[in-house]
């Protein structure tokens, strides 16, 4: 058609046409748009118009003539004031026209009232004049702003089958009728403003396509024109992920597939009408939704790409007042022909099926009807089944009322295994009980059937569930495994590196790609949704450990709190998210319930946060465990040392601890094993530091206050010694000494050496040494140096190794000990690694 011209269909819906302001916009967004293209407009009939219509067939049906005339002297006032309003000037003929229209519809009124009958064909005559009343209105608000539009009846042109208030173009001979009718007047330069909604029966009568189906009219016209484009305007921003109404945080949809928009539409998205996709999908003519009251928003493309993005599931939506029907005798298994005779059976009494279950015993079919058919449903069953009934093959037919069919559609569901599991345990945890399911061999969807009661609760929880609140990050996930680093100190930049070494092997191992998407450090964070490119990640951790601040780089958020950041980085759609806590602050505790909350997995080598107060210790876990998230947290007591992994072990197995006893600082032990060979006591303390094996500020090693917090987490997990106040410590040194310079330290620490040199000296001659003990058992914690055997395994350990000894009811005479190296970045970086490589293991695709 086109010959250098591009051709558009702008379809315009009820609430875009639904006062003279309204109406104004309209003719603005088409003159703009019709600067580049030729158009088409379709207009609905002004919102509420058709129902109106209805209601005013259905009053006259029943007799009620005045009625019926009430409600159109109602139509007639307000597409009146609406033309008033526009201000035309000479606006004679439009009101004639308008008055026409009205006053057909007004005899036609007049004769059901007189039949007291309303067949489908006069129903389908005087319910599409919304769309010719609203034609005329927008054409002369356009004719008003100087475009040269024209009302064009879709009644005249736009051939149908008689299946009157559900008609279907008449593929072959509509599409030469729409061009014969529309072609001429593009070439003429004319904007053709065309009803939606209707069209014409063989016989010549008016035809309607179903509720909703000016959307409808809009694609078959692109169609047949070989459009460029269709947009449908509507009151909002798109197509979204959920009705807006029932999901308040539901998002417009950037883009669709022809297939899922098909499948939304089917299942209930009233955006769209069922059957819109059907005449542009096949020739990729691209449909957009938009929103004509925010015309800047860039609304929905529905095309024929294919973009699973981050994640399965597009949207969820929902198909109301459906009747179940079902089915149900032992005697069906194995008899062949039953599902066939059951389908020809209901599509012979013109049912539409809206979904299929069979379980697979074969002893029940079910399916769902729309509610106003569920009598003819059940009757046309119980003739057809009559003899089996009496045989017995066949129990009994059950008709189930108000359901609702829910629907989670997304092309990448077809890739992705597991998506049916995680939809059952979203629904189970939200209480919502499943009457039927079925998923289409086309895997695009899942659909279910509720009780309505429930409709609503279940869209929300499967929202939820696939985090369609969140925006989309574009990309193909499907092995996603995204890892965001919070903390970019020695740790952090180890453990940065240790994932790079062996990305390889988490893919062939798990199957999953793990890639950081966020690194955070005191001054900001870095967020890039697709994974951070590993020459910007060398990047940063050479310059962080040049001292350079993160909030510097270009891209970078600063000064956002670890909070803010979980926050932004989890609005995305990402796929597996784990935050990693790698910082030593004493202020992310609510930043990893957020994370939790948000559905992201944690994994902390930070002690603070489940060693501080007992409320908080409880709150992380117990927001784990409420949201299905894992918490991970090896690394905060022996560094790379399956100490908490043990004792989970232990616990879940059933045994009960009754102690841990153990030396659980690398660098206590460290400066022990360099008193027993005679160095003093600062000397010891400068070398640990030196060699990296100190908490930055030595004195949290110094004064127990590191391994108190080891111990205290271990007493938790444990359950031994829960209580705020179950810890006693005993520091080395003084803790007033914290904050000092390291030389400064290193200076005071020198009053210490004597001392400390006479108490070992002391212990050497009775046997003993003095190790740095923390020690768990019911009801209380004690932390601090103790002389032990020199022959014990504690007396025996040397330099950083960490020793833990559990005594439990199993492991009551000879004790279960775990040892090894125990301080160190890079045994702590393996730590916070192996709680990763464990979250991996859980979350793999199965
Ligand atoms: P129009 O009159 O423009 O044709 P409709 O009322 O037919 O508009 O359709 C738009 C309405 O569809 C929205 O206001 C919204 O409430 C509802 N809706 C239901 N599901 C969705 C969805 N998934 N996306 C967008 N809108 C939806
Ligand atoms: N006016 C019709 C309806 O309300 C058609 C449409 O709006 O698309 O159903
Ligand atoms: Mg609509």
């Amino acid at each position: 058609m086109s010959q250098g011209h591009r051709v558009e269909v702008h379809k315009f819906g009820g609430t875009s046409v639904g006062d003279a302001g309204r109406i104004a916009a309209v003719s603005r967004i088409v003159r703009e748009a019709s600067a580049e293209s030729r158009l088409v407009v379709v207009a609905s009939a002004m919102s509420g118009v058709t129902d109106q219509l209805v209601a005013a067939g259905t009053a006259a049906a029943r007799g009620d003539r005045d009625q019926g005339t009430r409600l159109l002297d109602a139509v007639l006032a307000r597409h009146l004031e609406a033309l008033e309003r526009l201000e035309l000037g000479e606006a004679q003929e439009v009101v004639a026209e308008i008055r026409r229209i009205v006053s057909e519809v007004s005899d036609l009124i007049r004769a059901v009232a007189h039949l007291r009958e309303l067949t489908p064909r006069t129903r389908d005559d005087i319910i599409a004049a919304g769309e010719k009343l609203s034609v005329r209105l927008v054409t002369a608000a356009l004719n008003r702003d100087g475009a040269a539009a024209r009302a064009v009846d879709a009644d005249t042109f736009l051939e149908t089958d008689d299946h009157f208030g559900e008609a279907n173009a008449l593929m072959g001979i509509s599409d030469r009728t729409i061009v014969a009718a529309l072609r001429p007047r593009l070439l003429r330069g004319e904007i053709p403003v065309v009803t939606g909604f209707c069209g014409r029966a063989p016989d010549g009568a008016t035809t309607t396509l179903g509720r909703g189906g000016s959307d409808l009219s809009a694609t078959l016209i692109a169609a047949a024109l070989s459009a460029d484009e269709v947009t449908i305007w509507t009151d909002v921003d798109g197509v979204f992920t959920a009705d807006p109404r029932v999901v308040p945080e539901a998002r417009a949809i950037r883009q669709l597939n022809f297939r899922e928009a098909a499948e939304m539409s089917y299942y209930g998205a009233k955006v769209l009408h069922q059957r819109t996709m059907i005449p542009v999908a096949s020739l990729g003519i691209p449909v957009r939704t938009r929103n004509s009251f925010a015309p800047d928003a860039v609304g929905t493309v529905i095309d024929g790409r294919i973009t699973p993005g981050s994640h399965p599931v597009k949207a969820v939506t929902a198909v109301r007042d459906q009747c179940l029907v079902s089915v149900e005798g032992k005697g069906m298994a194995g008899v062949p022909g039953v599902a066939a005779r059951l389908f020809k059976a209901i599509a012979s009494a013109r049912i539409s099926v809206t979904m299929i279950s069979q379980s697979s015993s074969e002893s029940s079919i079910c399916l769902a009807v729309p509610g106003e058919r569920a009598i003819d449903a059940e009757q046309t069953l119980k003739r057809e089944f009559r003899s089996d009934i009496a045989r017995g093959d066949v129990d009994e037919i059950v008709a189930r009322r108000g359901v609702s069919l829910i629907a989670a559609v997304g092309l990448g569901m077809a890739r992705t295994p597991g998506v049916a599991a995680r939809v059952f345990t979203a629904l189970a945890r939200r209480g919502v009980n499943v009457l039927a399911v079925a998923q289409g061999s086309s895997e695009l969807n899942i659909t279910l059937a509720v009780d309505h009661d429930e409709s609503a609760d279940a869209i929300r929880a499967l929202h939820a569930e696939f985090g369609l609140d969140r925006i989309d990050t574009g990309e193909d996930v499907a092995r996603g495994f995204d890892l965001i680093l919070l903390g970019c100190g020695k740790i952090g930049r180890a453990l940065a590196s240790l994932l790079r070494a062996r990305r390889a092997h988490i893919l062939e191992r798990f199957g999953l790609d793990a890639r950081i998407v966020a690194v955070a450090d005191r001054t900001g964070f870095l967020f890039r949704p697709a994974g951070i490119p590993n020459e910007e990640l060398a990047e940063i951790l050479e310059s962080k450990s040049g001292g350079a601040q993160l909030a510097a780089r270009s891209g970078a958020v600063s000064g956002a709190d670890s909070l803010a950041m979980v926050r932004h980085v989890l609005s995305y759609r990402l796929a597996r998210p784990v935050l990693i806590d790698v910082t030593d602050g004493d202020d992310t505790a609510d930043a990893i319930l957020e994370a939790l909350h948000l559905g992201c997995d944690v994994v902390s080598a930070n002690k603070k946060p489940l060693a501080g107060s007992l409320a908080q210790f409880r709150a992380l876990i117990d927001g784990a465990r409420a949201s299905g998230r894992l918490l991970k947290a090896e690394a905060t007591v022996g560094a790379g040392l399956p100490v908490v992994d043990t004792l989970e072990m232990l616990l879940a197995t059933g045994d009960r601890l009754t102690r841990a006893e153990g030396c659980l600082s690398g660098t206590l032990g460290f400066v022990m094993t360099r008193l027993d060979e005679g160095v003093p006591f600062s000397q010891a303390v400068a070398d640990a530091a030196r060699l990296g094996y100190t908490e930055p500020d030595p004195v949290a090693d110094l004064s127990g206050a590191d391994v108190g917090r080891k111990a205290v987490i271990l007493g938790r997990l444990s359950g031994l010694a829960e209580a705020d106040d179950a810890i006693e410590v005993s520091g080395l040194v003084d803790s007033k000494l914290a904050g000092m310079p390291l030389a400064a330290l290193i200076e005071a620490l020198r009053a210490y050496d004597a001392p400390i040199a006479e108490r070992i000296a002391n212990a050497r001659r009775e046997g003993r040494a003095l190790r740095y003990v923390a020690r768990v058992e019911a009801g209380r914690i004690t932390v601090g140096p103790v002389e032990v055997p020199s022959d014990s395994p504690l007396g025996m350990l040397k330099g950083t190794d960490n020793m833990i000894v559990f005594t439990s009811e199993r492991y009551a005479a000879r004790p279960l000990v775990v040892a090894g190296p125990g301080a160190g970045v890079d045994v702590t970086a393996m730590g916070v690694l192996g709680d990763i490589l464990r979250i991996a293991g859980e979350r793999r695709p199965k």
